[in-house]
């Protein structure tokens, strides 16, 4: 019996007919349905792509938000389980179908008080990542009231767009972290005394972009100007973030926790103040003594505040995040071929320099990369392929010359 001419299951062309024709298991097909097919499936998937935030939001809860932010970020427990729900909540609002109830949820936009280094960015690069929505970082001491040198407020929304590719849509549903909002604090407390354009103004400015407004944003940046086509850019569901050192802001808190200690005796006892980390008991009136504006602490409505890095938690960041630095070294010296390893006197080291010169977090990956420069640069290559790293080793690389350039750049 002659042997059957195989042809493609699905268009049922012959095989000389097509240019190739794949074997499945019960099944063939040519290179012309698979074209097809795949032009399907890239359709189906842009729909795919507006439903995407629904679905991916629908599976997480606010725990599992939590546990997604524990991978990347070490503490900060406060911080992480405020900051999931406040997510949580924003984008159920941007999933709530309408309702003739009259009860609208309003925006949870987020204030985070904290040092600097103590992961506040990390923090909204984390929930960015998750939610698989852009993310711009933009920080306020650039911005000034429109008309004056600097840039307007608007270019956060222009440096949305460019994280988005231009994806209107996207841009609409992704978050802005506005870093140094503290340096746009009113300079004195008496709202009569003469206009501060760098402060009061730029929060002025900000105010509508927080609430939830349409803006005409150049997509290109730069100042507006008559003949620049514009793009209309929605906020009201652009989720913000912002974040401050408030370098002072203890002795506000202080005061009112004084003054209360008088007032009511039991509230608040002073012993049982921790005065190492007074951040923690922040609460919005003293944002409004620092020099925010009552109606800007109104539309930052989550406030929460991070907590400095003690040696435990520098010495966990060196090694436990997903992405950890250590890892990343392993990683590098292994595309080598290059096993390599570190004794916990030497981590302990690194984390001694970072605090001994307050460095914070941020220095421990240049202290890293001071140690590592010269293994990084002779070994690839070479015959060695093992690199364990002792305190010995770190303390000879960690020159005194080292510890100056890093102070100056940090
Ligand atoms: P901030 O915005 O508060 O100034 P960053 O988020 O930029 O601080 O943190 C600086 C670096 O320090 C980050 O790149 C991150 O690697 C590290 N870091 C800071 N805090 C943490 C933390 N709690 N967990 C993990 N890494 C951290």
């Amino acid at each position: 019996m002659a042997k059957e001419e195989l042809e493609c299951s699905f268009c049922g062309r012959k095989k000389p007919e097509t240019s190739l024709l794949i074997a499945g298991l019960d099944a063939h097909i040519c290179d012309r349905c698979i074209e097809q097919a795949h032009g399907i499936v890239i359709e189906e998937s842009k729909q795919n792509d507006n439903n995407e935030l629904s679905a991916e939001l629908i599976l997480r809860k606010p725990q599992q938000i939590k546990a997604f932010l524990d991978e990347y970020i070490i503490g900060q427990e406060f911080t992480k389980k405020v900051m999931s729900v406040a997510v949580y909540n924003h984008y159920k609002r941007l999933l709530q179908p309408p309702t003739n109830d009259d009860i609208e949820i309003q925006k949870s936009n987020i204030i985070m008080v904290g040092q600097t280094g103590t992961g506040k960015t990390l923090m909204a690069k984390t929930v960015a990542k998750m939610l698989n929505v852009p993310l711009a970082i933009v920080d306020a001491t650039v911005l000034t009231e429109a008309g004056y040198v600097g840039e307007d407020v608007e270019s956060i929304l222009t440096r949305l767009l460019q994280a988005a590719d231009y994806s209107l849509e996207k841009a609409q549903k992704g978050i802005v972290f506005i870093d140094e909002i503290d340096k746009i604090a009113r300079k004195s407390d008496n709202p009569s005394i003469t206009r501060d354009v760098s402060g009061e103004g730029v929060q002025q400015a900000l105010l509508k972009l927080l609430e939830g407004t349409v803006v005409n944003v150049p997509p290109k940046g730069g100042r507006k100007h008559p003949d620049q086509k514009f793009i209309e850019v929605n906020t009201e569901n652009i989720l913000f973030i912002a974040g401050g050192a408030f370098d002072g802001v203890e002795r506000i808190i202080s005061k009112r926790l004084n003054m209360q200690a008088v007032g009511y005796s039991a509230s608040m006892s002073e012993n049982s103040v921790d005065h190492d980390n007074l951040l923690q008991y922040i609460i919005p009136s003293d944002l409004k003594n620092f020099g925010l504006i009552p109606e800007i602490i109104g539309r930052l409505p989550v406030l929460t505040n991070m907590n400095p890095l003690d040696e435990n938690t520098l010495r966990a960041i060196l090694t436990e995040p997903k992405n950890a630095i250590i890892k990343q070294y392993k990683k590098l010296f292994s595309m080598d071929e290059i096993e390599f390893s570190i004794t916990d006197g030497a981590l302990s080291f690194i984390v001694e320099k970072a605090i001994e010169y307050k460095l914070g977090a941020r220095g421990l990956r240049s202290l890293c990369e001071e140690i590592l420069t010269d293994a990084m640069f002779e070994l690839p290559g070479s015959d060695i392929k093992k690199l364990n790293v002792t305190k010995v080793y770190a303390q000879e690389r960690l020159t005194k010359t080292a510890i100056k350039k890093l102070k100056a750049v940090s």
